[in-house]
């Protein structure tokens, strides 16, 4: 029921949301060395996710006896100048993540495959929040970021986010 094109797209998206976690842990780096721990908590926590995307990806494969392949994981490559331009790269990369979700959903819509299309549901509305979240925080540091005590202040904020697991259990 599942078609070749599909499946390859599933795999390759355990690489992409491997890749998103491999990046936030490297946007967090960055923000220890600048030293705003609440950045790099809000990017650690980031990474959590994805990873848990990650895995969500290879349960559904499982579950339905497509072969998962793993390939490598590429380095991370935006360029770290100023505080903000992680919060850029992280909105263009959740938006290139949401283009790439759906080009699945458009392939398993091709298919008629509705398990598929089911199970993709809860990330096309993930990336909704993920795009959302990471304009946001860039829409604060503009307001804030360049003021010293408010920089402070956003950082204090974003040390405040705590993982929670996903709501998606398969
Ligand atoms: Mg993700």
């Amino acid at each position: 029921m599942f078609t070749e094109k599909v499946k390859q797209l599933l795999n390759e998206q355990i690489d992409k949301e491997f890749y998103s976690a491999y990046l936030y842990l490297y946007f967090a780096n960055y923000y220890v060395e600048q030293g705003l721990n609440g950045f790099a908590n809000w990017f650690t926590i980031q990474a959590q996710e994805e990873r848990d995307h990650a895995l969500l990806f290879i349960k559904y494969m499982q579950n339905n006896d497509i072969k998962v392949t793993f390939e490598a994981i590429g380095k991370p490559d935006a360029e770290l100048k100023k505080h903000m331009d992680a919060l850029l790269a992280a909105l263009a990369h959740e938006q290139f993540v949401t283009a790439s979700i759906h080009t699945i959903y458009e392939a398993a819509y091709e298919a008629k495959d509705f398990r598929t299309m089911q199970f993709l549901d809860w990330f096309v509305k993930e990336q909704a929040e993920e795009e959302t979240n990471a304009s946001s925080n860039i829409k604060k540091m503009e307001l804030f970021g360049s003021d010293s005590k408010g920089l402070y202040m956003l950082d204090q904020e974003l040390s405040a986010r705590v993982y929670s697991p996903p709501s998606l259990v398969l």
